[in-house]
């Protein structure tokens, strides 16, 4: 089990001119942590894998396993497990040979290299498959393959980019249970690169959401949907509304602001928020914290349903309230509401927050 430090790595790329694919990431993972780069396409995220990996080398900055200084070193020479979206298999070998191509490398002897192929395989439950051609597997085999190979060599860290991507939406929530079962039993260190937010807060200790090659944000699963540090982050995670309200009063930790129908309420605020009176600030609120309720009801903000979208589990409105959209999700709607009704809104004060822009 080993710490992995990124101490303001940065990557350029000749041919992308001036702009840094990672900007001056600062990150810290904790031994045995299952750590995940979360983003949209192109925010850097497998570069910063990849320079974790050794396939590239940062611009600047520096990356350490444990205390040693592994910024220059090969790929070969770092003891990292790599897990890839395609699997990157040998289709003419079998199971076990796939599995024992590491320790082969490494000339690892033959008793030995059988021994720990069965306890690879057996760890991804696939005990028994070892004779079988890759081409007679599931996707779902084919990863488990995969990951199989890459943990037989013991590595220091697994580092796994988009490894679920290839897979049907079932077996990809399968897997990803699986995934997180194995690194924990295995106890390596992993990080796992994904633009899958669900897959990431049901996998990750912790997540670090990056935007244009920065870090936005870095915390638990929930820290980050309760508590986005900004609006990037609130939209990114989940869905939700960001409100742009003005200040009535700003104390430390907290700010009042005025909602749509002038009722002014005092919400959570990041210590350093910045704000002050007369200025406005953003407010983050999800949708299925907004209570739906009648228009006539006292203290409820009142909107017209302007979009209805009936999902099975529940219902998501679009409301306009006083020309904001406001998106609310309902477990239960009223019977026969349609686009064009009023309606209602009780806006949580406890489950709002205030985010930086
Ligand atoms: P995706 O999910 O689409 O793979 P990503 O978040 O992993 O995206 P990166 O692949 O790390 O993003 O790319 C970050 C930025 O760096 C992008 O703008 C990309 O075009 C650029 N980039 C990545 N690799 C190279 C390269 N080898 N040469 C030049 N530019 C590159």
């Amino acid at each position: 089990m080993i710490d992995v430090t990124l101490e303001s790595v940065s990557k350029r790329f000749a041919r992308a001119g001036d702009t840094a694919a990672v900007d001056d990431v600062d990150i810290r993972i904790a031994a045995g942590e299952f750590f995940t780069l979360l983003g949209p396409s192109g925010c850097g995220k497998t570069t910063t894998l990849r320079m974790v990996a050794g396939f590239y080398f940062p611009t600047s900055g520096r990356i350490r396993f444990g205390e040693e200084d592994v910024t220059h070193r090969p790929p070969n020479k770092r003891d990292t497990g790599m897990v890839f979206q395609n699997y990157a298999l040998f289709p003419h070998m079998t199971v076990a040979q796939n599995v024992a191509y590491g320790l082969k490398i490494r000339k690892v002897g033959r008793a030995e290299s059988k021994r720990r192929v069965d306890e690879a395989l057996g760890q991804v439950h696939l005990a028994g498959y070892g004779e079988r051609r890759i081409d007679q597997l599931s996707g779902g085999q084919q990863q488990r393959v995969a990951l199989a190979r890459a943990l037989v060599i013991r590595p220091r860290t697994l580092l796994l980019d988009e490894p679920l991507s290839n897979l049907d939406a079932k077996l990809r929530e399968e897997t990803r249970v699986e995934i997180r079962r194995i690194q924990k039993e295995s106890g390596t260190t992993a990080i796992y690169v994904t633009h899958d937010q669900a897959e990431a807060m049901a996998m990750s200790d912790r997540i670090a959401v990056m935007e244009s090659g920065r870090v936005q944000q870095i915390g638990a699963p929930q820290e980050i949907y309760h508590r986005p540090a900004n609006a990037f982050v609130a939209r990114f995670i989940g869905r939700s509304n960001v409100l742009t309200l003005p200040v009535a009063a700003a104390g430390p930790e907290t700010v009042t602001v005025a909602l749509p129908g002038g009722e002014q309420v005092t919400v959570a605020a990041p210590a350093d928020h910045g704000l002050r009176e007369s200025g406005t600030a953003l407010v983050s609120v999800r949708p299925e914290h907004i209570g739906l309720t009648s228009a006539t009801e006292a203290g409820a903000l009142t909107g017209r349903v302007t979009e209805l979208e009936f999902t099975g589990m529940s219902t998501n409105l679009l409301v306009d309230v006083a020309g904001e959209p406001v998106q609310v999700t309902a477990i239960d709607v009223p019977a026969g509401l349609v686009a064009g009704d009023q309606v209602g809104l009780r806006l949580p004060r406890e489950r709002m927050w205030v985010v930086r822009p």
